[in-house]
């Protein structure tokens, strides 16, 4: 096991290939990196953290932390319309961490670098006598005042989700030991859905115009959907039928119907949960072919209860409300 390199030759040796094609990164030997803003947009700035044993397991693979610490932060600028352009990166390191270790996060940056057209600008190194911990900061373009907020859903608007929801969740009672009835097929696709986040980037920009409000769904469909709701004053109805689910996760309901649960409150899809006038259902069916992600209809946005919170009422197949009783990850 070798020991690590002082910060200054982690920064020569791994870090600075990342920036080199960014010139506002001057090669990371300044203070402090440069973004230049494109002619009449604005830059979208989001940053998230990832904390061993809190948001990955401690002996997930190097390369696969640092794709889903990136992609965390891609799927919030998906979900606001905004093209990602460049990342800082800060570390928190733990004396046990190798140089291998490196090695290896490097590598999945620079695959996911390639993939999202996005460079790496600046970060901070540290030791820390806690758990390793990667914070990302992400920025995107976007034209000027056209973010995809969440607080501007309409009453009467449908509500939509891309790709399939509670695989993650699944993926995670899995590695905890917690699904033991599934097969070694269904278990890898879910656990795979959980270490490694598809951020929906090219389909983000694309709901620009047509979604009226998004968000993530990172904390869960139940939790994300009340966010929005809240923010824009309006009740949300689901038909749980409806929500969309992957062969895996269809498998592990039928295993144990119970699971339900999970995939609507489990957190962790980094899909795009998004309110749309049900005029755009068309164009948003022609989008989905295009781009090859599902858009599904789960239901529809009401007027909120006069004088009180706007309500999230999740349907079951005969149409009456569920009683869920944990709403989504929160960590206080
Ligand atoms: P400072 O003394 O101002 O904290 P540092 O010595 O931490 O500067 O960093 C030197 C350069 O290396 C800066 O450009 C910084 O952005 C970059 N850098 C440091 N750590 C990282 C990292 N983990 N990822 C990317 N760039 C980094
Ligand atoms: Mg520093």
């Amino acid at each position: 096991m070798t020991s690590l390199p002082c910060e200054f030759e982690l920064i020569e040796r791994y870090f600075r290939p990342l920036a080199k094609a960014f010139p506002g990164a001057y090669g990371l030997n300044d203070d402090a990196a440069v973004i230049a803003p494109l002619p009449d947009q604005e830059l979208v700035a989001k940053t998230d953290a990832l904390v061993a044993g809190v948001h990955f397991l401690p002996d997930d693979p190097a390369e696969l932390v640092a794709r889903k610490a990136l992609r965390v932060n891609l799927s919030d600028l998906a979900a606001k319309g905004a093209a990602p352009r460049a990342y800082m990166l800060d570390l928190m390191l733990p004396s046990t961490v190798t140089e291998e270790w490196i090695a290896k996060f490097v590598y999945g940056l620079a695959q996911d670098q390639e993939r999202y057209g996005v460079h790496l600008i600046g970060g901070d190194t540290n030791m820390t006598p806690g758990p390793l911990t990667v914070a990302v900061m992400a920025f995107g373009d976007i034209e000027r005042g056209r973010m995809i907020r969440r607080s501007t859903a309409a009453r009467g608007d449908a509500v939509f989700v891309t790709g399939t929801i509670g695989d993650a969740a699944l993926g995670l009672e899995v590695l905890h030991g917690r699904a033991p009835n599934l097969g070694a097929s269904v278990a890898n696709v879910l656990i795979d859905r959980y270490r490694l986040p598809q951020p929906r980037v090219v389909l983000g920009r694309r709901l620009l115009g047509l979604a009226s409000a998004a968000i993530d769904v990172s904390d869960g469909l139940l939790a994300d959907l009340r966010h929005v709701c809240e923010a824009s004053n309006v009740s949300a109805v689901i038909e749980t039928v409806r929500v969309p689910l992957s062969a895996a996760a269809r498998a592990a309901i039928g295993a144990d119907p119970r699971r339900i649960a999970t995939v609507l409150t489990g957190g962790d899809d980094y899909e795009i949960l998004f309110a749309a006038p049900p005029s755009v259902a068309g164009v948003l069916a022609e989008l989905s072919e295009e781009v090859r992600v599902p858009i599904t209809a789960i239901g529809r946005m009401e007027a909120a209860p006069i004088g009180s919170k706007a309500q999230v009422t999740m349907l079951d197949e005969s149409g009456k409300p569920l009683a869920l009783r944990r709403e989504g990850w929160t960590h206080f």
